[in-house]
């Protein structure tokens, strides 16, 4: 086989079989495929697409390019959930604790954010002591015994999606359904689960900003889930503002326990439910919708939820105290008001905007190693549809920094103030299953 004959395959619109997929997966692992070629077999596919088939099987060729979790330790159905990734998105740190509280395992491997703010693993380590380090053992341990166990990313995952990705990166084909389907599944087919739920975000802070493709890419990501036999379900929701009231790390934390506690955003709490609803549903614990979320309602009323979060936090050796006394979580020095200058409604609140302001604040990592500011943020106390007067604070900057000036333009150029009331877009725009 030569790699001439699969892009020219690939670039006249056919489609590959399987050895040629694999061929081209290997090639680009032992280096006999040089970077040109690869990069020009990821344009083919940019412009020519993947069949379902193909998709399917490139990112099984992803999957065996490295190490596959064996969860085969931790009994019951192993579910895990991917978020495409938004600004204020804090939901893994509710629905751990909540899938947990119904008795199906979660056996969370998560990494750090690269972007507007930290993932899930910095959001938790602001809390002090909390460790995400975990041996293997305990991680199953953990899961076993109390239902859920945090730990980052291991490095041998699907290294043929991460010398793929840094390819697409520099060859302007990142933005390809397919190849964005395929990367995301063999991560997650890879660290072992045996079910997947979805969030696909769309909007101005998501990665797909209009829902044609959000729903193209949630569909894709399904298929690819019913080739290989991992039951997947995904949630299209809503990111055309943040998340929440809070972006950044510690304050993130403190507004994921308002949400256990049953005080949270109504957004942030009905996407949560959601999502954890239909963990449970595929980890066999509810056999319909509704009986689920009112578990989980429930559970949040009870207080049980918090508890589980409490729980969560002393076994992986993070002070339990802050769920109680939450500013005992990393406070900032300086807290700065961004104040309207017109009367009017909040019509829209750029997300992505918002996201980049925080990182300015140093709530997020421009390059890989950068470190993060956990007490770094931004708290909207304004969002889309509310009443603004002139003089009134419309969001507060949280940082260690003493130069916040770009951050302070950038944040106040997210929101746009209009005479006209704007109703939010709903929270959740669709299932697909
Ligand atoms: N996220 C991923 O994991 N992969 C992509 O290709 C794009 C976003």
């Amino acid at each position: 086989m030569r790699a001439y004959d699969v892009i020219l395959k690939k670039r006249n619109g056919f489609e590959l079989s399987e050895e040629e997929i694999n061929y081209f997966i290997s090639g680009i692992m032992d280096n006999s495929i040089p970077d040109y070629q690869a990069s020009a077999l990821l344009m083919a596919i940019y412009f020519k697409g993947l069949s379902k088939k193909e998709t399917a099987q490139l990112t099984m060729a992803m999957v065996n390019s490295g190490q596959v979790l064996d969860l085969s330790p931790i009994n019951g159905i192993k579910v895990d959930k991917h978020s495409t990734g938004g600004v204020g998105d804090k939901i893994s740190l509710i629905v751990i604790p909540l899938v947990a509280s119904a008795g199906v395992p979660v056996a969370k491997i998560s990494g750090r954010g690269l972007g507007h703010t930290g993932g899930t693993i910095d959001k938790l380590e602001a809390i002090s002591g909390f460790t995400t380090d975990l041996s293997i053992e305990t991680f199953f341990n953990n899961v076993n015994k109390y239902k859920m166990a945090i730990t980052g990313q291991t490095e041998n995952i699907t290294p043929a999606d991460k010398k793929l990705y840094s390819l697409r990166d520099v060859t302007a084909t990142v933005d390809s359904i397919p190849l964005i389907a395929s990367s995301i599944m063999s991560k997650k087919i890879a660290s072992g689960a045996d079910a997947i739920v979805l969030d696909v975000k769309v909007g101005s802070g998501a990665f797909m900003k209009n829902m044609d493709e959000a729903v193209e890419l949630a569909e894709t990501m399904v298929d690819i889930g019913r080739a290989l036999n991992r039951k997947t379900i995904a949630i299209v929701s809503d990111m055309d503002q943040p998340l929440g009231h809070e972006v950044g790390n510690a304050n993130e934390v403190r507004e994921a326990i308002d949400v256990l506690k049953g005080k949270g955003a109504e957004d942030e709490t009905q996407v949560a439910l959601t999502i954890a609803s239909y963990m449970t549903i595929l980890g066999g614990a509810f056999n319909a919708f509704d009986k689920a979320y009112e578990y989980l309602e429930k559970v949040i009323k009870s207080g049980d939820a918090v508890e589980y979060f409490r729980k969560l936090v002393s076994i992986q050796g993070g002070d339990p105290k802050v769920i109680d006394n939450p500013h005992l979580l990393p406070q900032a020095k300086n807290h700065i008001e961004i104040k309207s200058m017109e009367e009017g409604y909040v019509y829209s609140i750029n997300a992505e905007k918002i996201g980049i302001a925080a990182m300015l604040l140093g709530a997020g990592r421009r390059k890989k190693n950068d470190p993060i500011d956990h007490a770094a943020g931004i708290t909207l106390v304004k969002k889309v549809g509310h009443k603004v007067e002139k003089g009134d604070t419309i969001c507060i900057l949280h940082t260690n920094m003493s130069n916040w000036d770009e951050a302070y333009k950038v944040a106040l150029n997210s929101f746009d103030i209009s005479e006209a009331k704007k109703t939010p877009s709903p929270y959740i725009h669709k299932i697909i299953q």
